[in-house]
């Protein structure tokens, strides 16, 4: 099965084959700055399974608590739409919002909960932290 997503502008697209091997919920502060929003939707997939339609990206760099990041955007309308962390080894993540015409599934996993604002109840099955290990195995 697979999913276009794509940015604002439409100029920026990805595919995308299968279920994610990650997809979760981040409350950090950096999420919460990239999306503009009151948490971050993070899946990951096996980047044989992502590939990069249209590339109008322009990319960000830092050093974060999870290691070197490299951000990409849409160069025209500055959407956030996918990106490499350092320990997620084979692994690229992709703004889960960037699916608007088949959404992701429901996310399973919950990061830096104690930093979720204090009105937002996600369902139940949610609530689980993302463990080292969940990244290994992913
Ligand atoms: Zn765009
Ligand atoms: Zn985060």
């Amino acid at each position: 099965m697979k999913k276009l997503g794509s940015c604002c502008c439409g100029e920026t697209e990805i595919e995308i084959t299968g279920e994610p091997a990650l997809n979760g919920i981040c409350n950090c502060n950096n999420c919460k700055k990239r999306t503009g929003s009151a948490f971050g939707m993070s899946a990951y997939f096996h980047q044989d399974k992502f590939q990069l339609l249209k590339n109008t990206t322009n990319t960000y760099e830092f050093e974060g608590e999870h290691g070197k990041q490299v951000r990409h955007f849409c160069g025209k309308c500055g959407t956030t739409i996918f990106w490499y962390v350092e320990i997620f080894k084979g692994l690229v993540g992709v703004a889960g919002g960037c699916f608007t015409d088949k959404p992701l599934p429901l996310p399973n996993f919950n990061a830096m909960m104690e930093n979720q604002c204090s009105w937002i109840k996600f369902p139940e099955s949610m609530n689980k932290p993302l463990t080292a290990q969940d990244v290994v195995n992913a």
